[in-house]
């Protein structure tokens, strides 16, 4: 998966993801990330790449030459072209299916914007995708791209030690994940629940799985609408009051 992101503040984005998880995968090369910084290609004397908004009005747009410039410099040597995010507040809420759409890519392009956004022509002429990362409006796009690629990485494959991880996790089935406990067995007088120790992996399944469905029950009983049930699923929610079409 090759990440190539346009922005103003390339560090940002640099520095963003060259921690942890995802700093290991850019340095096994599972993962590569080209920040491109928007200036480079400003043909203004001062490096301007933004300008006052036609019409009148608060704060400044981020022109459209630049970044054209600047995403013909990263396609010219593609095959075919590439899925181009902007992300936005106007977009559609990023979600984990989403994510798991976006890592089937070879290469994504993020745009971001700041100040008051781009110009709409250049997202007219380059934009596949507008994604928001949630309803609330941040300084940048920096953030969002950093969330979103975080989220995109580890699914591809040999991100995460363990392949098993991304598959049973929140989200998986529409389902939040149950709770985990690790040592010690008692914590200030509270206990890690009998069956985990257990050693009956039929039982413990089970137990996680009603965990997950009381947690989403809970938590996000929205979910729970399109969640993947089974029968017996069904019946365990309904002892918890959860009537279908609620
Ligand atoms: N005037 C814009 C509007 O009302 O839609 C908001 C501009 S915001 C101050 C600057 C930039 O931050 C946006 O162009 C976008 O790239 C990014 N941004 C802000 N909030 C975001 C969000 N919730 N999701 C994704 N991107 C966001």
């Amino acid at each position: 998966m090759i990440f190539h992101v346009l922005t103003l503040f390339p560090d940002m984005i640099r520095d963003g993801l060259n921690t942890s998880v995802t700093g290991r995968a850019l340095a096994s090369g599972r993962i590569r990330l080209n920040a491109v910084n928007i200036r480079d290609y400003s043909k203004d004397k001062h490096k301007h790449v933004d300008d006052y908004p036609y019409g009148g009005g608060a704060g400044m747009v981020m022109q459209p030459e630049p970044i054209a410039l600047a995403y013909e410099d990263i396609v010219k040597d593609m095959e075919k072209r590439p899925r181009v995010i902007y992300v936005t507040p106007q977009g559609s809420v990023f979600n984990q299916s989403m994510a798991e759409e976006l890592a089937k890519e070879e290469e994504l392009v993020f745009l971001c914007g700041h100040y008051e956004g781009v110009d709409e022509r250049i997202l007219e002429e380059i934009v596949t995708d507008y994604v928001s990362i949630g309803d609330y409006v941040l300084t940048g796009g920096e953030l969002p791209a950093l969330v979103m690629m975080d989220a995109i990485s580890r699914l591809v494959p040999g991100v995460l030690n363990n392949e098993d991880s991304a598959e049973f996790e929140s989200f998986h089935d529409n389902l939040l994940e149950h709770p985990h406990y690790t040592r010690p067995v008692e914590y200030r007088g509270s206990r890690v629940p009998d069956v985990l120790l257990s050693g009956h992996h039929g039982n413990i399944d089970r137990w996680r799985r009603e965990q997950s469905l009381k947690r989403t029950l809970e938590r996000r009983p929205d979910l729970l609408e399109t969640a993947e049930l089974t029968e017996k699923d069904v019946e365990y929610l309904r002892t918890l009051g959860w009537t279908k079409d609620k």
